[in-house]
């Protein structure tokens, strides 16, 4: 298990990843390192409004909010502060199950104007059609 990352700024995530560095792409606003478990699985993380807020600090990058690899085989779920790994225990299933719901209502609330558009011009059809019958 790590305890540090380091930042490395890049414009292309390269393929081969180091254990330990946090590659950030600004220009991407992509973020990727190697689970802080070490597994071995790549974790990619999308900065951004829709993503996590990603700030460098002089003691090292920090993520926001905290990295939950529930969908990963070693389910680790740690936070990235200061170029530090915070641990916080792994995901029990409940909590996978908290989390993916979590995800789930974050990207509903997001698309959810366009999701009404769209539903009202299927009521418009609907209607008119039903009108016709
Ligand atoms: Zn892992």
């Amino acid at each position: 298990m790590n305890e540090r990352i380091r930042l490395e700024v890049v414009e292309f995530m390269p393929t081969q990843l180091e254990p330990g560095v946090l590659y950030v792409s600004e220009k991407y606003r992509t973020s990727a390192h190697l689970c802080a478990c070490g597994c071995g699985e790549k974790v990619r993380t999308q900065l951004g409004n829709l993503g996590w807020r990603f700030t460098k600090g002089r003691a090292g990058p920090t993520l926001y909010p905290s990295i939950g690899n529930w969908q990963k085989p070693c389910r680790s779920h740690y936070f990235i502060r200061d170029g530090r790994i915070h641990w916080q225990g792994n995901w029990s299933d409940e909590e996978v199950l908290e989390g993916r719901r979590a995800e789930e209502m974050s990207r509903d609330a997001y698309f959810n104007t366009q999701r009404e558009d769209r539903w009202s011009l299927f009521e418009r059809w609907l209607k008119r059609w039903m009108g016709r019958s």
